[in-house]
């Protein structure tokens, strides 16, 4: 299909930076922009770097997005092609990365709603097969996974599948009916996991959250001589716990790292490890979000992440932060 032909890349991550623009907070304390976007790959640091930083001034990755662009041109040139191989037959996952408050989840909304418009398009514009699509949503919280479309739900466990690899038991999956249906399971999701922020003080930025479309698509009865290929597969949709998280763990040392930051810790080694080929071991086995996300992460698999930041100079450690883990991925 069109989407299932990237000229050789599939073994690369796609990298992105996305500036969100400075808030009325940060602009009343007089706070600036320390970021120029030098062109639509670099950006560079502004200002001389305090004598405790270290690392570069200047950043390059697939993508760099100013804090004057569109979710629509973020999703266009760095999510739409990866997200929609999934219509091909390719597991997707899009994520983003970034401190609490740099855009993460604005970002992700507002590209999933535009991956569920291209998709249903795409599915009217090829009658000629026949599409099935599911829908999940999952928080993991704590080493813990959460079905977001059931309140009452209890942890859930993995289990290994000798056909399927890594299954998440008794998550819900739901047969889409059509793109309405699609968007009342997104707002339950969003409602419930606003339910757990009121019970556990702000989890959003501690957890991580999956939304996960299941794509199954068989050529109809009479094209089935011509193409009798049944295509299934995943188009995940990660927006990610607060990346401050990982220097606040990696500055308390071993002791936290038990607890909430395990899958944010694996999943920047996975990622290393991924963007220099898929050889040796890869340590998926490690955290239950690399785990769950395996299939889409390595192998038969295309991954976008987007970074996001906030401009302000109050924020600078983390950006860098975040830019580092960024080009870490490329
Ligand atoms: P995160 O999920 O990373 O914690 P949010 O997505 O919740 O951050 O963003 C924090 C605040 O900044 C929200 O009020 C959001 O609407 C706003 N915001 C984030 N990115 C942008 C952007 N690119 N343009 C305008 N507002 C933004
Ligand atoms: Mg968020």
């Amino acid at each position: 299909g069109e989407f299932s032909s990237w000229s050789g890349q599939e073994e690369r991550i796609f990298v992105s930076v996305r500036v969100r623009p400075l808030n009325e907070k940060e602009i009343a304390a007089n706070n600036v922009s320390d970021w120029e976007c030098v062109d639509g790959n670099t950006i560079r640091f502004k200002q001389a770097l305090p004598d405790r930083a270290m690392g570069p001034t200047t950043y390059t990755f697939d993508r760099v997005f100013g804090s004057d662009s569109l979710t629509k041109q973020v999703y266009e040139e760095g999510a739409k092609e990866i997200a929609l191989s999934a219509l091909g037959g390719i597991n997707s996952s899009i994520f983003a990365y970034g401190q609490t408050g740099s855009g993460k989840t604005y970002t992700m909304t507002g590209i999933t709603e535009y991956a569920i418009a291209d998709i249903y398009n795409y599915m009217h514009m090829h009658k000629e097969r026949e599409f099935v699509l599911k829908f999940s949503g999952m928080e993991i919280y704590n080493e813990a996974v959460r079905d977001l479309l059931r309140s009452d739900s209890a942890p859930l466990r993995l289990l290994d599948d000798p056909e399927k690899g890594t299954v998440v038991e008794r998550l819900a999956e739901i047969t889409l009916k059509d793109r309405n249906h699609l968007h009342e399971l997104l707002s339950m999701c969003e409602a419930e996991r606003k339910v757990g922020e009121t019970f556990l003080n702000e989890t959003s930025s501690r957890s991580h959250q999956i939304l996960r479309l299941t794509i199954e698509s068989s050529a109809r009865e009479y094209e089935r001589s011509e193409n009798a290929s049944i295509l299934v597969s995943q188009m995940n949709f990660v927006d990610l716990a607060g990346s401050e998280r990982v220097s606040q763990t990696l500055s308390a040392g071993a002791r936290l790292k038990e607890g909430c930051h395990i899958s944010l810790l694996t999943l920047g080694t996975v990622i290393r490890k991924l963007s220099k080929g898929r050889h040796g071991h890869i340590p998926f086995r490690d955290s239950k979000l690399t785990r769950i996300l395996q299939n889409s992460l390595g192998g038969n698999a295309r991954t976008a992440i987007i970074c996001t930041i906030s401009p302000a100079r109050c924020h600078v450690d983390q950006s860098r932060n975040t830019l580092l883990f960024g080009s870490c991925a490329k």
